[in-house]
């Protein structure tokens, strides 16, 4: 199948740079960002940093980089971190942070919203005695599941994590989904949090690279982790010209991605098949068990790719259009009526 032909379901990593990306790419100004001589990653620090109202910032080559270069930034090792058991950081990442960077995780139960109790939160904060590893910092992820953390809540965990003496973590792979769906500024939606990673390959478009945040002791010692981990990058201002683009032209258009779900999840429920309602640009679909098995190579068939099953999850990101969607709900039609008469074909031998 001609790859350029597929309607890409499966995440909105599969995003390809656009034409107009590549050129900033290929123009790039760059230098060995080793020896911080990258003129284009020290302008997408300097721009992002300001924008999101944080003293520095730091560009990795991933997410989950970032991610573990701030955990352990923040906690040294002994120390704990509280988690949702739902959090990518806990259950996506490998557990690199108790693997590689010796910091126990403290998962506890994601509500329905994706947020954490603050009930849960104080229960399992150590007291300090030797028997406990030292609980350090709150990481929470934002969106989650394609879901937004209400903004009272954020607010409120966060003033409580900081009355306890605990630093402030987000994993905002999607930040800028929440923030569109909130229609909030950047600063607001980082608001109370000591660091913050931001994904540039997701939505946002970009081939690679993450932006994390903080003060600058952090992000000090965030870039010596970031070398330890194997993420010092030479001449990466080919990828930070793709970011700085990308925080340019692509923040407000998720907006079209969030219409797409939605209008996708109505479609999808006019067929008679029961849908959550798509808070940004991730749909979950129920599936009856029966359709499972037969439903991959449909939409395959339709040219369609998608992580399907009883809950099958379908993105929609800045190469999926309108007119795409209305492929994707044909190609379920046809299936659900052929499955129908299928059926009908099983029940009549039967009989
Ligand atoms: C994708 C994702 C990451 C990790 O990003 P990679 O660049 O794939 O390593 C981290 N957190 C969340 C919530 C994500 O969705």
């Amino acid at each position: 199948m001609n790859a350029a032909a597929v309607i890409d379901l499966r995440s909105d990593t599969v995003t390809r740079p656009t034409a107009a990306m590549r050129a900033v790419m290929a123009a790039a100004e760059v230098g060995d960002d080793v020896y911080g001589d990258d003129p284009t990653v020290n302008r997408l620090q300097d721009v992002a940093a300001e924008r999101f109202g944080y003293a520095a910032a730091l560009f990795f080559p991933t997410g989950t980089q970032s991610n573990l270069a701030a955990l352990m930034a923040h906690c040294g090792r002994g120390d704990e971190y509280l988690v949702g058991q739902e959090a990518h950081t806990y259950r996506y990442e490998q557990g690199g942070a108790a693997v590689l960077g010796s910091i126990q995780p403290q998962p506890l139960p994601n509500q329905p919203d994706g947020s954490i109790a603050l009930a849960d939160l104080t229960a399992a904060i150590k007291p300090d005695d030797l028997h406990f590893a030292r609980t350090r910092l709150l990481a929470l992820e934002n969106t989650i599941g394609g879901k937004v953390l209400p903004q009272t809540y954020v607010a409120a965990a966060t003033a409580f994590a900081k009355s306890r003496g605990l630093a402030t973590h987000l994993d905002g792979a999607r930040l800028c989904n929440a923030m569109i769906k909130r229609g909030v500024s950047e600063r607001e939606i980082v608001a109370g949090f000591d660091s913050v990673s931001l994904c540039l390959s997701k939505g946002l478009g970009t081939p690679a690279g993450t932006i994390l945040f903080g003060t600058e002791p952090f992000i000090a010692t965030a870039r010596r982790w970031r070398k330890a981990l194997g993420g010092g990058m030479r001449q990466a201002g080919i990828l930070a010209a793709a970011g700085l683009y990308a925080l340019e032209h692509h923040v407000s258009r998720l907006q079209d991605d969030h219409d797409n779900a939605t209008y996708l999840a109505a479609g999808l429920r006019a067929l008679g098949l029961s849908c959550e309602d798509p808070q940004t640009n991730i749909v979950f679909v129920q599936i009856p068990p029966a359709l499972v098995a037969g439903l991959a190579a449909q939409l395959r068939q339709c040219g369609i790719a998608a992580s399907t099953g009883t809950r099958t999850r379908l993105v929609t990101h800045l190469d999926v259009s309108r007119a795409q969607i209305d492929t994707v709900l044909a190609a379920f039609d046809d299936y659900l009526k052929i499955s129908a008469a299928q059926a009908a074909v099983m029940e009549n031998t039967v009989a």
